[in-house]
């Protein structure tokens, strides 16, 4: 293991990307960054890191403002039940721990929205401590370097990979050893194609002297995303759009968008957003479709149906509201929603 770290440690400050949260290294921005990264690609977080520290630049400073400007300021990034935990992680770590991120893996994983992964990327890269981080990427380079053939996901073949993980972080400074392991999994021992020519660790690499890079790691096969058809109507007043708040529970709760509702087969889709609007407290009257948009989030294929819809009656106070497209960033548009109104609303 020694001689495996101390190659990617030679390979990684010439091959590292120049990343925002690398620039200044602290355990916020840590925590931000890894959150934001859970579910979002670097390239999608990368131009809106900078900005959204400076919003928020500590805890104590997010744990004071409404959940409703984290979710605005995390728009576009998705998924956002981790703005949700975000927000909440603050208010706690406020409360607990005098507002510094805690240095200790209990303490850590008891924050909403950290496990145990998160947990081991604060505490190697922002405390140095020799703690292993097991993403999909080290997974592969591990497996691969090693030549671990049966199923990493369980059992043995899982255990096994934790333990090369642990005892590489043992070996080296933990954050790079860590940050070096991701970047040759995200850059060189890539899914498809490793680039073994320009491998740090090709001379020792098992998987490429037995010529089975391409197949490892061996992995469950994939569920098939559930296929979800929705009825989204598209309201307005004046250039203004309505949007409403989704509601806690359901798809793409706590975002914002046009209002919408899970169509069923056989059913008739504007039936069914009237109806589930109305429960609401929002009577529209829904009209011709208009566009449709196709959109994948986690384990649904969303097939989105947009109709044109107006307005009867009052709003309901509160979670909804008329909105010009300029003013959209103000709250947290889901990325469907975006991707909706951009679709059928003229440039
Ligand atoms: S030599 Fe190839 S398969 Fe082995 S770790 Fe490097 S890129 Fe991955």
């Amino acid at each position: 293991m020694n001689a495996t770290v101390r190659a990617l440690l030679d390979w990684f400050p010439s091959a590292r990307r120049d990343l925002p949260w690398r620039e200044v290294c602290s355990p916020w921005r840590t925590l931000v960054s890894e959150l934001m990264l859970q579910q979002t690609r670097v390239a999608v977080v990368t131009p809106r890191f900078e900005s959204f520290l400076e919003r928020f630049p500590d805890p104590a400073t997010m744990a004071r403002k409404p959940e409703a400007e984290v979710l605005a300021q995390w728009s576009g990034l998705g998924y956002y039940r981790r703005a949700r935990n975000l927000h909440a992680a603050a208010k706690m770590i406020v409360a607990r721990h005098g507002g510094e991120v805690p240095d200790e893996r209990t303490a850590l994983c008891a924050l909403p929205g950290i496990g145990e992964y998160t947990a081991g990327a604060i505490l190697s890269i922002a405390f140095g401590k020799p703690e292993p981080v097991v993403d999909g990427n080290v997974e592969r380079v591990i497996a691969r370097r090693f030549c671990i053939v049966e199923n990493v996901k369980r059992g043995a073949a899982r255990k096994r990979v934790r333990e090369l993980a642990r005892a590489a972080v043992e070996a080296g400074p933990p954050g790079e050893v860590n940050q070096a392991l991701m970047e040759l999994g995200a850059l060189v021992c890539t899914p498809k194609s490793p680039k073994c020519g320009d491998c740090p660790l090709a001379a020792d690499c098992r998987a490429r002297a037995d010529g089975t890079q391409e197949t490892l790691p061996a992995l469950p096969a994939r569920k098939a995303p559930e296929a979800v058809t929705l009825a989204v109507a598209l309201a307005g007043r004046d250039g203004r759009v309505l949007l409403v708040r989704h509601p806690e529970g359901g798809l793409l709760c706590g975002t914002w968008g046009p209002p919408f509702a899970t169509v069923l087969p056989g059913e008739d889709g504007r039936g069914v957003v009237e109806r589930s609007a109305r429960n609401r407290g929002l009577r529209i009257a829904v009209g011709e479709l208009i566009g449709t948009v196709r959109h994948q989030i986690t384990h649904r294929k969303i097939t989105a149906n947009c109709f044109a819809a107006e307005i009867e009656g009052d709003l309901p106070s509160g979670e909804a509201r008329l909105l010009p497209p300029g003013e959209f960033d103000t709250v947290g548009l889901s990325s469907l929603a975006a991707k909706a109104l951009r679709h059928v609303l003229p440039t």
